[in-house]
């Protein structure tokens, strides 16, 4: 039965593998890469641990270390998009602590991620459509963390909020900050604002952001000008709590639910999101390092399940 629901949201859920470099640490301290590329092309990743210990797996794309910023959203980019035409959207990055989540999703400032080029696409692609379409954009930015939603983008973020079941079932927050983001200038402070407060009232920022999820929703309200028909849908870019800090009994993949985090805020809150047919992409973010073969392997094990 399982097998089944699987197969029937198949086509709606895509999963993207992404290697990091070995860190210079690494180096140093002697550790090697167990990764064979050779095949990433074809979405094929090889591990070629003890040197007879082979094993593979398949992802609908595999980034290796090499691989930049701009190549990984070119992938996402159509996804992206599908929000501007009511498809409801959920982007997220999984993996051991120290993978790329971060990296991924929020990048740095010379080196943008998903979540920047994401709203920078939307915009261009709204901008293109200003003749048959009007849009309105706004973002939420919050952090579920011990079971308790914060609202990163509220002046007062120590509030604890709490989540309504709407009358169609759908969820949502009464009270959130929606910022409205009119030009790409307004995003990137918006997301600064957003990671910045995630930091405070932690003593330990690795700590914290290792065991917290921080979730972005972008709302979209369309209006088609000629047939005067209006959308509202919801994109979400989720940088997920290390996996390692997961029971393994939890991790479980099935037709409600691909994310691997069962009676929690988190699935409570993505829940309109995920199967239907809305999309999912999940980034599946590993080291390349012989030091966390076994993280990388349940990492992989687990991506694999999703797919
Ligand atoms: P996580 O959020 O999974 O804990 P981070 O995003 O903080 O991991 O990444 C850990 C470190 O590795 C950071 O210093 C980050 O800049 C670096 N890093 C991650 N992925 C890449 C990459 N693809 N290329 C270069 N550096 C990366
Ligand atoms: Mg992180």
């Amino acid at each position: 039965k399982l097998h089944n629901q699987l197969q029937e949201t198949k086509g709606n859920i895509r999963v993207f593998c992404r290697c990091r470099p070995l860190s210079k640490s690494e180096v140093v301290a002697g550790c090697t890469s167990v990764m064979d590329f050779d095949a990433a092309k074809d979405g094929d990743l090889g591990i070629a641990a003890n040197g007879s210990n082979k094993k593979s797996f398949k992802f609908d794309r595999v980034y290796t270390p090499k691989d930049d910023q701009v190549d990984v959203f070119a992938d996402a980019a159509p996804m992206v998009v599908s929000v501007l035409d009511g498809y409801n959207v959920c982007i997220f990055a999984y993996g051991q602590t120290g993978t790329g989540k971060t990296f991924t999703m929020e990048g740095t400032e010379a080196n943008r991620g998903v979540n920047y080029r994401t709203l920078e696409e939307l915009f261009k692609t709204a901008n293109e459509r200003t003749e048959t379409n009007t849009y309105c954009i706004s973002v939420s930015v919050l952090e579920v963390y011990n079971e308790q939603i914060r609202d990163l983008l509220a002046i007062e973020t120590s509030k604890k909020l709490e989540i309504k079941q709407a009358s169609e079932g759908s969820h949502h927050i009464p009270g959130i900050v929606e910022a409205k983001v009119e030009n790409i200038q307004q995003v990137w402070n918006v997301l600064q604002a957003g990671s910045s407060a995630r930091a405070v009232g932690s003593n330990n920022v690795n700590e914290h952001s290792s065991r917290s999820h921080c979730m972005l929703c972008i709302m979209v309200r369309s209006k088609n000008i000629i047939t005067g028909e209006c959308t509202k849908s919801k994109l979400w870019l989720v940088d997920l709590a290390g996996s390692e800090r997961l029971a393994k009994t939890d991790v479980q993949a099935n037709k409600s639910s691909h994310i691997p985090y069962r009676n929690s805020k988190l699935t409570h809150l993505l829940q309109d999101s995920l199967g239907g047919d809305s999309k999912t992409l999940m980034f599946v973010q590993i080291s390349p390092s012989d030091q966390d073969l076994s993280e990388t392997l349940s990492s992989l094990n687990f991506a694999t399940r999703v797919r």
